[in-house]
């Protein structure tokens, strides 16, 4: 049994609650790149970096891209083209583009320098309340609860809280519960939670690790059971809907040694990025023949290239591909002849996409 009694006031148990989570942050934090300094570039990169992501992904991309723009002039001086290709596969696009447009916003109306008000921040891009408080809290030493996913789920279960977690009730009495706890060390208090929720306090199917808690003493929800089964059942979380699923036909176009790419529109999902031409459903080795004739190309041999499958958030792709030999000739509107080694340093392919572009590397035209 992990329950300790405790005495006290109210205010000396959060006083106790902060103190052990500190510590607990002390000797157990997480080394990460963007934690060698807290300079708001960094803070406000990696959060947006993180946003849907797991920690062990972003690592990679953050060196890589503080490396080639390492700093807001550089990132607000850069074409769209560079951005999304160090953001290549990491997904959801569009936080790139919101980053790239705040980077020219703080260039032309904050004199090159992130605001330190959470306010000013959330008037840039793809800066929401998380963000602003990350960047305020962990740079600039504001008192503000970053509450995403894991602080909500600790307040769920630190503080018993049995309704459900995604409404914004519960969001204001997390942000309440966690603000009156930060009375020191705003930053490194945030940065304990998101170490907490990630590694001790987390979500299903892994158990929360009571034992090795700072806030076992602390825990409503343990002390209410101290199984520990009443706080793996928190938070309480809506009926999730089912994701739509939608099957493609991809079409790996070659044409000598270049292969037949295009743009997708400037909005919407993976918006601006290349893709391998596709087609709504699941077509048959004629259809595709069919299809690849009335986009005005010769096909010569047309052959399965296999299935793949990605999730998206509200939506699932299944796919099936082909690759096509084509008969030289002029490439239709619309469609882009790209050479292997410009599909490496040029054109921004989703990793939707992945499985088809590993695939290239291994294909001999013959
Ligand atoms: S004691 Fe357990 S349930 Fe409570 S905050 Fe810590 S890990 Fe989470």
């Amino acid at each position: 049994m992990i329950r300790r009694e405790l005495s006290g006031s109210p205010a000396a148990e959060r006083r106790a609650q902060t103190r052990a989570l500190l510590s607990w942050y002390d000797s157990h934090r997480r080394e990460l790149p963007w934690r060698e300094d807290s300079s708001p570039y960094h803070v406000w990169l990696s959060e947006i970096m993180l946003q849907q992501t797991r920690v062990e992904a972003v690592v990679g991309y953050y060196r890589r891209f503080i490396a080639a723009l390492p700093d807001i002039a550089s990132l607000a001086a850069a074409d769209e083209e560079t951005v999304l290709k160090l953001w290549e596969g990491l997904g959801y696009y569009s936080r790139a583009r919101s980053l790239q447009r705040a980077a020219v916003m703080v260039m032309e109306q904050y004199r090159g320098k992130l605001p330190p008000d959470p306010a000013e921040l959330r008037k840039l891009p793809g800066i929401g309340e998380y963000t602003s408080a990350a960047i305020a809290s962990i740079s600039f030493g504001a008192a503000e609860p970053a509450v995403d996913g894991n602080l909500l789920r600790i307040y769920a279960r630190a503080a018993l809280y049995r309704e459900n977690i995604r409404t914004p009730a519960a969001a204001s009495a997390a942000r309440a519960y966690f603000k009156e706890r930060m009375t020191s060390r705003p930053g490194d208090f945030n940065q304990a939670l998101m170490d907490l929720g990630a590694t001790v306090c987390t979500p299903p199917p892994r158990r929360p690790d009571c034992a090795s808690c700072p806030w076992s003493a602390h825990c409503a929800s343990l002390r209410e059971d101290p199984s520990g089964e009443t706080a793996a059942e928190l938070p309480v979380m809506p009926d999730k809907k089912a994701r739509r699923k939608e099957h493609l036909t991809v079409l790996m176009l070659y044409m000598g040694n270049r292969i037949l790419l295009r743009k997708r529109p400037p909005k919407g999902l993976l918006a601006g990025l290349y893709e391998f031409p596709n087609l709504p459903g699941e077509l048959s080795g004629e259809e595709v023949t069919e299809a690849v004739r009335s986009m005005g190309l010769s096909p010569l041999r047309v052959r399965g290239a296999g299935s793949a499958r990605h999730i998206f958030t509200h939506k699932e792709w299944e796919m099936s591909g082909y690759e096509i030999l084509l008969a030289d000739g002029p490439v239709p509107a619309g469609l882009i002849a790209a050479g292997r080694e410009e599909l490496g340093e040029r054109y921004a392919i989703p990793s939707a996409f992945a499985r088809y572009v590993e695939k290239l590397s291994s294909i001999v035209v013959e």
